[in-house]
């Protein structure tokens, strides 16, 4: 996935510590360097871990919990209220560290998070190996992580401060949405950011109902309303953006605002499609989300590649649109790009970091191969994610968790299941 999105046939990559030295024929490293620690990629496809660019990871908790309701009424009578009821710091992270299992195991290496809690999502998601962007939520009304907007934001900048310059958590800001927060909860936000010099992390435009309040109040669409605030540059990662219009396009395009499209938790809350063929025509960077895992319900990018690729092809009537390379350059490199570590991952070239997957071709809907990217968007599932490395070190092996108790993490889920109910 470099500029040229070059495709090596027999490649090897040569790692030390934690960067790529250099890519290239398994002939030609193996000519130029030893190491005692060799992975054999004999039929499996090696490609950059994938990147989701927008979740709530603790979320997986309340995976099922309620299904098949309206936003508001899923929100304000399910999801809400079981939040207020259990989320704490012990329960964040035991829950990230689900998370942090599933998306291992289906090749994600990096995640982009809004939620509460965040230092105990930090903890958990460092002990299981795995990158993350981690922006604290902010909203204008109580819950039980603060009581104010102010006193969000303080634990916002206590949070940042906690972990800026940590080697796999960038730490970040997350006003929840335009709906949630006022004006000013929203101008504060965008000052802290610029002042720590950390990303942005939004709700954008997801539902047509949030497009109405917002032009009832402010007499603007919802991308006008933040422009007018002077909130949009490309430190802004929006999630969803499914209700934007072209005018609304081509502003994300100018200020260089990253979308995370989410387009499975879209079809199943019925929120509608984002015009993600027309962000990407206007040269709007467009990644893969997934949204938390009561709204999705799983957290698998390769399953987001596939039925993006596909809604969008009928949706516009046109199979060209998304094509497969463009459906993995979203999962990787611009994924990466959107949350600020284009310098750092989302490719295999020399000198990045080494967050790498291995997919094994072994498997009888992988065969036989005509063309890696095909495969990757139409073909496979992340069971066939056999290898995960992330900062230069293997954390998933043969389909094994090597950083932590794999039934144990299942285990303290599951009791965790128990205590919340079924209500
Ligand atoms: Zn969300």
């Amino acid at each position: 996935m470099d500029e040229s999105c070059s495709v090596v046939k027999d490649g090897a990559v040569a790692i030390n510590g934690n960067k790529i030295l250099e890519v290239g024929t398994s002939h030609e490293i193996l000519s130029k360097y030893v190491s005692v620690n060799v992975i054999k990629g004999e039929g499996k496809i090696v490609l950059p871990g994938l990147i989701n660019t927008h979740t709530h990871a603790a979320m997986v908790y309340f995976r099922g919990i309620a299904d098949d309701l309206p936003l508001s009424e899923w929100l304000n009578n399910h999801i809400w209220p079981a939040e207020n009821r259990w989320l704490g710091p012990e329960f964040i992270s035991d829950a990230v560290e689900l998370a942090c299992l599933e998306m291992l195991k289906g090749g994600v290496t990096t995640y982009n998070d809004m939620y509460f809690f965040e230092d105990a999502a930090g903890e958990a998601s460092k002990k299981i190996g795995m990158r993350a962007v981690l922006g604290s939520g902010i909203l204008d009304f109580p819950s039980v992580s603060a009581k104010s907007a102010d006193e969000y934001l303080d634990n916002a900048e206590r949070f940042v401060n906690n972990w800026k310059g940590d080697e796999l958590i960038t730490p970040c800001i997350a006003p929840h949405a335009l709906y949630t927060c006022s004006p000013e909860t929203l101008r504060k936000s965008k000052e802290k950011a610029d002042e720590l010099n950390v990303p942005l992390h939004i709700h954008l435009s997801e539902t047509e109902w949030e497009v109405g309040e917002i032009v009832k109040e402010y007499k603007m669409r919802p991308v006008e309303h933040l422009e007018n605030l002077g909130f949009l540059d490309k430190n802004v990662v929006a999630a969803h953006c499914v209700w934007v219009e072209d005018n609304e396009i081509r502003l994300l395009a100018r200020r260089g605002v990253g979308v995370s499209h989410c387009m499975e938790s879209n079809l199943k809350l019925a929120s509608g499609f984002a015009p993600v063929a027309a962000m990407l025509a206007e040269g709007v960077r467009v990644s893969f989300g997934t949204d938390g895992a009561a709204s999705n319900n799983d957290l698998n990018i390769l399953s987001e590649m596939s039925t993006t690729a596909k809604v969008h092809k009928a949706l516009s009537r046109n199979p060209t649109v998304l094509d497969a390379k463009t459906v993995v350059l979203m999962a990787t490199r611009w994924g990466a790009d959107v949350l600020g570590l284009g310098n750092k991952v989302g490719s295999i070239e020399k000198g990045k970091i080494a967050d790498i997957i291995m997919v094994n071709l072994n498997k009888p809907h992988l065969t036989p191969l005509y063309n890696v990217y095909s495969h990757i968007v139409y073909a496979a599932m992340a069971s066939d994610v056999e290898t995960v490395m992330v900062n230069g070190k293997v954390v998933v092996d043969g389909r094994k968790l090597l950083t932590a108790d794999e039934s144990e993490i299942i285990y303290k889920a599951r009791t965790w299941r128990e205590k919340i109910g079924i209500k």
